[in-house]
């Protein structure tokens, strides 16, 4: 299979990166690390007028702190992501999540902000983000807005960032030192998108009782689900089999999935349900295994 026609200009900087998207309009697209829209223009999904590749602009790769936030520029590849002694250190939950995500070779090419802006409801990122309300920063003409996963994802393969805008630098809050973190998913094959993720951090208190509970979902809706009736009942309360087990049945009500080829709706509301006791367990007992050190 061969794209339709295009044109291509790999711009050195971000202005000269916007300013050709601000010309262009809706003509345009911007090509990160390919691993999704180059098989969208092969299967021609897709047919933008002009791709703006921007793998030769420096300043949108990299990991670093700032203040309590992990900083991540766009085009930082998943690789570097999940190899970073900062990540690991400072967010181990988007380390672990990123591991599942395709295989080394996608994981070389692959950026955050490409997985990200592409919004696929089946991805690992947006489930962290959603999980931990990261953020996004956005560049257009009028400079920087910054938003929430909210306002971020919209539907299927579609968020808030408009056409002449880039999304810039996402970033995630430090996991406390008295939180645990899990990430599980279930695909068919390693490397396949998963049918059901579950992102999730539990911030034990010093009484052994569940300070915050945060969990978020992939492959379950439109969007990556935050299940904040289920983080509710997990509130406050000392962890154990019968809270978790309320927790997935609270998760099983609010998951809307759809069957396709993969999977039947009731099997993944099934799922949901068994992979967020499956996580609640490891994060706890991470963070329980964390304050005894
Ligand atoms: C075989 C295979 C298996 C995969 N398995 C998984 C998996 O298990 N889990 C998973 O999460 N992903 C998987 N992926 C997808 C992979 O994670 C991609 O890296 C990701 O979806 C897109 O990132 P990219 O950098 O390649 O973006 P691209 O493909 O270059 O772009 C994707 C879309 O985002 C837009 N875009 C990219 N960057 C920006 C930006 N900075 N600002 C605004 N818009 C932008 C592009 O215009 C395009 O519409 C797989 C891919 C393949 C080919």
């Amino acid at each position: 299979m061969k794209p339709p026609r295009f044109d291509y200009e790999d711009p050195r900087t971000l202005p000269e990166a916007l300013a050709l998207l601000r010309q262009h309009g809706e003509d345009a697209k911007v090509l990160a690390g390919g691993q999704s829209l180059v098989p969208a223009l092969n299967m021609r999904l897709t047919a933008p007028r002009l791709l703006v590749d921007l793998n030769r602009i420096p300043e949108l790769a990299y990991i670093r702190s700032d203040g309590d936030m992990l900083a991540i520029g766009a085009m930082t590849r998943h690789a570097e992501v999940e190899h970073s002694p900062l990540v690991a250190d400072w967010q181990p939950l988007l380390r672990e999540a990123v591991r599942h995500v395709g295989h080394v070779q996608i994981r070389n090419r692959g950026t955050v902000g490409g997985s990200l802006a592409h919004a696929d409801p089946a991805a690992e990122l947006p489930a962290v983000w959603a999980c931990l309300d990261g953020r996004f920063r956005i560049a257009g003409t009028g400079g920087v807005r910054e938003v929430g996963p909210d306002d971020f994802f919209v539907m299927y393969y579609t968020t808030c960032i408009e056409p002449g805008e880039i999304l810039v630098e996402v970033r995630l809050p430090r996991l406390p030192e008295t939180a645990g973190y899990a990430f599980v998913e279930m695909a068919r094959r390693s490397g396949d998108f998963a049918i059901v993720g579950v992102a999730c951090v539990v911030d034990m208190g010093g009484d052994g009782a569940v300070r915050e509970a945060r969990i978020a979902l992939t492959g379950v809706g439109t969007t990556p689900i935050r299940a904040r009736g289920a983080e509710a009942v997990l509130q406050g309360e000392r962890p154990g089999e019968k809270v978790f087990a309320e927790a997935g049945r609270k998760v099983r009500e609010a998951v809307e999935p759809e069957s396709d080829i993969h999977a039947t709706a009731e099997y993944r509301r099934h799922l949901s349900d068994v992979l967020t006791r499956r996580a609640l367990r490891l994060a706890v007992r991470q963070a329980q295994r964390g304050a005894e050190a």
